[in-house]
């Protein structure tokens, strides 16, 4: 081993522990991951949108122009993975099509349109008269909207599978347990499990919504708390080839992204609580949700129904906090956006490993 490689400890196998993982072992570092079910967190649950201009939000300009740069980052990571694992990852970059149920939720549209115009994000007006094709399937009372062209999705379940290859063909050793306590001295970080001691030269939590291991000394300056979200996916609508619908529907957030063959991902609830519950009303709510927006979603077949909590910070911004524990950082706070973030987190991971921050 060169005095350039080391020994990395990575903590929690969602997205951002993964793409990190894979990142670090592509640059020739040694890597162990430690997740008792890695890709079952928010990872799980996420529709796999990397939509910048849809997911603006007053207040949240900083956040966006970061996720300006995801798309381009995730083109990277796949034509790596691509080239290593021989399987091509889909990155469509279909744009999103938002539009408003009632009055009052077009009212919200507009209100949306001003902050994304004030962030200088690309968006254009659309009608059904003009442009037919983009509202095919989305309720005929609907016949306006914003479409917001760079917008795209990958799917995180094909991610997670050749990301698995790729860290597998890359010799990163995943250990399937959970890390109860850190800890470092003058030379080294150590991960305890149950069962083991692990040492490496550095350590990365990439633990989500979840609480630290024992042992984390963080500055305090960085919280995360758990925003719990539902999505359904349903198998009958190819609307893959057209935008994400997005939609405001009696004042809630709905989306629907449409894979090829009909495979369709249905979200998504969200509430500032962390139990691992599915309530009825909320399953209810989303699913007249996308039947008012999507009227042929009546006899789609319900395929499952996935739960997650997305880490939010105080701010909604991500962080990457260099710990009091010496060696080790905290990778988190990615919220909405973890999927779409994942690359711009794995190369903070890299710089602070190789010592640049
Ligand atoms: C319903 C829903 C829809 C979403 N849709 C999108 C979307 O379209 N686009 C987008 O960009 N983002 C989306 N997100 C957000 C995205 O899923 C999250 O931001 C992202 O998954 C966070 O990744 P993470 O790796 O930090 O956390 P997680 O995916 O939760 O992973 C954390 C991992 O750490 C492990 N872990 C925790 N503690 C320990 C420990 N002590 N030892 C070992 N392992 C540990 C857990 O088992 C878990 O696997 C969505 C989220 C939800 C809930």
């Amino acid at each position: 081993m060169s005095s350039q490689e080391k020994n990395v400890l990575v903590v929690g196998g969602g997205i951002i522990g993964m793409v990190s993982a894979f990142r670090l072992a592509q640059a020739h570092h040694h890597v162990t991951l430690f997740d008792p079910a890695p890709a079952k967190g928010a990872t799980w649950a996420a529709a796999g949108m990397v939509a910048p201009s849809a997911e603006i939000a007053p207040g949240e300009q900083s956040n966006y122009e970061l996720q300006k740069g995801a798309l381009a980052a995730w083109r990277d990571v796949a034509h790596t993975l691509g080239s290593m694992t021989g399987e091509e990852m889909t990155i469509a970059q279909t744009g999103t099509l938002f539009v408003g149920w009632d009055a009052s939720d077009r009212r919200l549209i507009e209100q949306f349109a001003q902050v994304a115009s004030d962030f200088r994000a690309p968006m254009e007006a659309v009608t059904r008269m003009e442009s037919p094709e983009l509202f095919e399937g989305v309720s005929p009372r609907i016949s306006e909207g914003l479409l917001m062209g760079d917008d795209a999705w990958v799917n995180p379940d094909q991610v997670v599978r050749m990301l698995l290859n790729g860290l597998e063909l890359l010799g990163v050793r995943i250990i399937r347990e959970e890390v109860t306590s850190i800890g470092s001295d003058a030379e080294h970080v150590v991960a305890s499990t149950g069962t083991d001691e692990i040492r490496g030269d550095r350590g990365i939590l990439a633990t989500g919504a979840h609480r630290l291991p024992k042992g984390a000394l963080t500055s305090g300056d960085n919280v995360v708390r758990p925003i719990r979200g539902v999505t359904v996916r349903v198998q009958g609508i190819d609307r893959s080839a057209q935008p994400i619908v997005r939609a405001f529907v009696r004042g809630r957030a709905f989306y629907m992204v449409s894979r090829s063959g009909g495979y369709c991902v249905l979200g998504a609830t969200a509430e500032e609580r962390a139990e691992a519950v599915l309530e009825v009303g909320e399953l209810q709510r989303l699913l007249r949700d996308a039947l008012d927006i999507v009227p042929e979603l009546e006899t789609a077949n319900v395929l499952d129904t996935r739960m997650g909590l997305r880490p939010a910070s105080a701010d909604l911004e991500p962080f990457f906090e260099v710990l009091a524990t010496r060696g080790w950082a905290w990778s988190s706070g990615y919220y909405r956006h973890g999927v779409a973030l994942a690359p711009i987190a794995a190369e903070h991971a890299l710089q602070f490993v190789e010592g640049a921050s």
